[in-house]
């Protein structure tokens, strides 16, 4: 390879490796996978990419990716990894860096769950729109990928299916999402749903789970926490015994029969042996993912709150004693946390903010465009700026100077093309450089110019240093 395009946040790697065949202009996917892993024979898992010590080897520069950034931030590992033991997770990683991703499946139960993953991958129009303006491109989100995730969990729209199979394990077809749409590919229908505000939390738990490195949570732990909300509600006694008799009509009552049955979930009142008694019963058994969300909407958690209840060591009875008196503390905490001296914190951000950026900037190996939500993402306050912006009137200022705008992001692209291709080859083409670039045909011409430019400039400095 002598390039590989930059992985958008929340991009599943398949669609990367789509658009990287794209750029190629490689007509058989299976010379583009030659490319990439050194093989050809390599099935493209699209939710479990595996061979990925493989691809890393062949990446342009080495360590632009290691195999754990991809498995965590592109791959469908993280979905599972809080619900299942440590130990397996580490088999699952060791499987996506050298083995075939089939026994991937095998190993998180998958082969044989009810829990069906809908057939094609999925997109947000209005996410599609966003990413064109933002990065130039569409690309395929991973959670819009999430199992039976119908709605965006930004947009709150329906998302729509494509044609594009995500089982592939005997074709090797690679579309980018915007070719897709280019084809014509697209039926807008959206659904106005009965369900929407349940499906809009299941889309948003799902977000929350693959976009938040939680690690394995404990199948004990969550067990007992589960029983512990139960007891909460009146539904479990103090001893922990499980009052499924009242506890079941609810649940099928919370979500109706008509959702949970298309989810496979729907828990017949009389049964005694349903996915619910395994969830809280069994430690042995890993229940999808999908399962502890709805288990967590009935009794009015989220993956977050149940990470953070993790966290803090949870202890049942300790919890029990402290459930009136912990009001107060909370609220304590909450005043504590009101005298944040703002006008410090937002001198130290806003420099943080210029730093990274610079840094940025600076990473000759994989482009990323200037971002709030990039500048964001890596300093990890992502959510301070979403919530208190308003409050960091510095920092605002700063960030409005360092983000790129797309055409400052192309020039950069451009610039940056022009030298790893002079580093390759002695008469660097325009045609290749725009490829290189990503730069769509639409801007070839207004760009032509400064390309023709930036390649005589560094020739005359490819010269100097010759010298
Ligand atoms: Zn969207």
């Amino acid at each position: 390879m002598i390039f590989f395009p930059s992985l958008f946040e929340d991009e599943l790697f398949y669609s990367a490796q789509a658009r990287y065949h794209w750029f190629t202009g490689n007509e058989n996917p299976r010379v583009s996978m030659k490319e990439m892993f050194g093989s050809h024979n390599i099935c493209a898992t699209l939710l479990f990419p595996s061979h990925l010590s493989d691809f890393c080897g062949h990446l342009p520069v080495p360590n632009t990716y290691t195999s754990d950034e991809l498995i965590e931030n592109h791959s469908f590992l993280p979905y599972f990894s809080p619900f299942i033991p440590e130990e397996r997770t580490v088999k699952l990683i060791d499987s996506m860096k050298k083995r075939n991703g089939t026994s991937i499946y095998m190993m998180l139960g998958l082969a044989a769950s009810e829990i069906r993953r809908d057939p094609f991958l999925k997109f947000c129009p209005k996410c599609a729109e966003e990413d064109e303006e933002r990065h130039g491109e569409a690309y395929w989100h991973r959670s819009h990928q999430a199992y039976r995730v119908s709605v965006c969990y930004k947009h709150e729209c329906s998302l729509i299916d494509s044609d594009i199979e995500v089982d592939q394990r005997h074709k090797h077809e690679m579309f980018t999402l915007s070719n897709f749409h280019r084809r014509g590919g697209c039926k807008f229908e959206t659904v106005e749903s009965r369900h929407a505000e349940k499906e809009l939390f299941i889309s948003q738990q799902s977000y929350q789970l693959l976009n938040t490195n939680f690690g394995s949570l404990g199948i004990n732990q969550i067990r007992d926490y589960y029983v512990f909300k139960l007891q909460e509600k009146g539904l479990a006694t103090e001893s922990g015994r499980i009052r499924w008799l009242e506890f079941l009509p609810l649940f099928n009552q919370y979500y109706g029969q008509e959702f949970l049955s298309n989810l496979s979930s729907y828990v017949h009142p009389s049964d005694e042996d349903t996915w619910l008694h395994k969830l809280l019963r069994s430690p042995r058994v890993t229940c999808h993912p999908l399962r502890h969300i709805l288990f967590l909407g009935f009794v009015n958690e989220s993956v977050s709150s149940l990470n953070a209840a993790m966290n803090n060591k949870f202890d049942r009875k300790q919890q029990m004693r402290k459930i009136l008196p912990d009001k107060k503390l909370v609220s304590k905490k909450a005043i504590m946390s009101h005298r944040v001296n703002w006008l410090r914190r937002d001198m130290e951000i806003a420099e943080e903010v210029r730093k990274v950026a610079s840094d940025i900037a600076k990473t000759e190996t994989k482009l990323v465009r200037i971002t709030k939500t990039e500048v964001g993402r890596r300093l990890r306050i992502q959510p301070l700026l979403n919530r208190a912006y308003f409050n960091l009137p510095k920092t605002k200022e700063v960030m409005n100077e360092v983000i790129e705008s797309s055409e400052q992001y192309q020039i950069r692209r451009i610039k940056w093309a022009v030298k790893q291709l002079s580093k390759q080859k002695l008469n660097v083409q325009v045609w290749e450089v725009n490829r290189a670039a990503g730069i769509k045909q639409k801007f070839e011409k207004k760009y032509r110019l400064l390309i023709e430019q930036e390649i005589q400039l560094q020739m005359v400095s490819n010269k100097e240093t010759s010298l």
